[in-house]
């Protein structure tokens, strides 16, 4: 199977495959993955990194990256900033789509308690860490700095084990977002309550 990379060197090939049903599935996520800002969002992340690096106080911006999904369901837009946005989701689908061994993802990463798990787990070591450092901006900036780099590090783990975006499962930003958005939606259109297929539908 072609990979993106291919068919951004090859255009023609793209049009080539694109009545081809062997090809079907990664013409789709290739257009999909192009017409969004995702495909360029990575860069952000690197400039984070880089910026962190240099200097920790740009840590800080790591708020940007933890609010911002939220933003987005409070705006009613559902989990659009995982499909769209999300830097850290668009630099483990750009890093990893021709390194990661591509594995399924066990059962159990997928599980609600899982996922519920260590949502509790990253939000009390985060704020565990930011208390520590409070009320020193330098010092909490790090510990944002330090806390999204452990993560990515996490996701890049697991996207070279298994699929490249494995980490977007698990996300406990991206699944907080999801819980949100489910209670907002639930409020909002009280005719799927007990569907819970209708809501996820409509939530991602
Ligand atoms: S699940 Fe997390 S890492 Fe993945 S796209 Fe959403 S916010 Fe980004």
């Amino acid at each position: 199977m072609q990979t993106h990379k291919y068919y951004k060197e090859n255009p023609k090939k793209l049009e080539l495959h694109a009545n081809s049903k062997q090809y079907a599935g990664t013409i789709k996520n290739f257009k999909a993955k192009s017409k969004t800002p995702m495909s360029w969002t990575w860069v952000l992340m690197i400039i984070f990194l880089t910026l962190g690096i240099l200097d920790t106080r740009f840590g800080l911006l790591g708020i940007a990256c933890m609010t911002a999904p939220l933003y987005h369901v409070f705006k009613g837009e559902g989990k659009v900033h995982c499909r769209k946005y999300c830097p850290r989701g668009s630099l483990l689908a750009r890093l990893l789509e021709n390194i990661s061994l591509n594995k399924q993802l066990p059962h159990f990463f997928t599980t609600k308690k899982f996922k519920n798990t260590l949502l509790v787990l990253m939000l009390s070591v985060f704020s565990i860490a930011m208390t520590h450092a409070a009320p020193s901006l330098e010092h909490m900036a790090y510990a944002m700095f330090r806390f999204m780099t452990m993560s990515l590090i996490i996701g890049i783990i697991m996207g070279v084990i298994f699929k490249p975006r494995s980490w977007c499962v698990v996300c406990p930003m991206g699944y907080g977002a999801g819980l949100i958005d489910t209670q907002l939606k639930l409020k909002q259109t009280p005719h799927l309550k007990g569907d819970p297929l209708a809501i996820k539908r409509e939530n991602f």
